[in-house]
């Protein structure tokens, strides 16, 4: 038993498959358009509870899942979808216990999925030039994981530097990456991993030289990944017909050890 508690987010869903976030407030109550939905009818229920407007309309709340949360955050900056976290983690290859440097919190959807996977034991340090979404971001992880003693929200412009060393994983979700390539190159360890995230392949182009100069990365692997949604029900059974086709391309490459350092047995 683990109840659904006032002060928790949850996720109310209706028949249609809509999803709306609310948090559980005694005395409060969500108004949908066919009545309102009293916040106490909730409130000590267990999680996947049937509850039902003035109106019979029924609801069902959930603790909500980390796509629930960010995909419905009210929000001014653009997040990372997703379709395109979940990869971003496992090409990144973010463990847990893992040393993590991320560059541009915006809303910190990232961020919440970063410090999911490198758990208790891994460290984040995210770069943020902008105090609104440094402290945004900083809100969005404290409501969704809770305390996180483990993450450093770090007030700055990441093309100035980046002060850690022998940082496992670099991940820049920021409009110019390529500023931050030598930053990345001293900051991570030889076999650390550079990931970045950029709507345009003209940006994906620079980004890429960028690196291959430095003779310090692997060649850069590119690519995008396309999430198809299905509607399946009665005799439609075909692909949803609004698709969301692009967001941004993924590119990662990995430090290899510095050429002096190389080979130094056969010498
Ligand atoms: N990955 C985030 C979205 C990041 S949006 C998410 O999933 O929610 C890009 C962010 O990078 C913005 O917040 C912007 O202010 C920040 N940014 C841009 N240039 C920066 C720089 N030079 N140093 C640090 N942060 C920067």
């Amino acid at each position: 038993m683990n109840p659904l508690s006032a002060g928790e987010d949850v996720i109310l869903l209706d028949s249609k498959g809509r999803e709306y976030l609310v948090t559980l407030k005694e005395g409060q109550a969500f108004s949908t358009h066919r009545g309102m939905l009293p916040h106490d009818l909730i409130i000590g229920r267990e999680e996947g509870t049937v509850v039902t407007t003035e109106r019979g309309d029924e609801y069902t709340a959930f603790r909500p899942t980390f796509n629930q949360f960010v995909l419905n955050l009210k929000r001014t900056a653009q997040i990372i979808y997703p379709k395109d976290i979940g990869p971003i983690l496992l090409w990144a290859d973010i463990h847990p216990g893992a040393f993590v440097v991320e560059g541009g919190a915006g809303w910190g959807a990232l961020t919440i999925a970063l410090l999911r996977a490198i758990g208790e034991k891994g460290r984040l340090v995210t770069y943020e030039i902008r105090e609104d979404f440094a402290k945004k971001a900083e809100e969005n992880v404290r409501r969704f994981l809770g305390d996180a003693p483990n993450h450093e929200l770090r007030r700055g412009d990441i093309y100035e530097g980046i002060t850690e060393r022998e940082v496992d994983r670099i991940i820049l979700d920021l409009p110019e990456p390529w500023r931050a390539v030598t930053h990345a190159a001293s900051s991570l360890r030889s076999g650390g991993i550079l990931l970045a995230y950029l709507p345009t392949i003209i940006q994906v182009r620079e980004l890429c030289e960028a690196v291959r100069n430095l003779k310090t990365f692997t060649e850069p692997e590119v690519f995008e990944v396309s999430h198809r949604p299905w509607n399946v029900k009665g005799r439609s059974v075909r692909p949803v017909s609004w698709v969301f086709s692009h967001s941004a391309f993924i590119i990662v490459t990995r430090k290899t050890l510095l050429p002096e350092y190389r080979n130094i047995d056969d010498e």
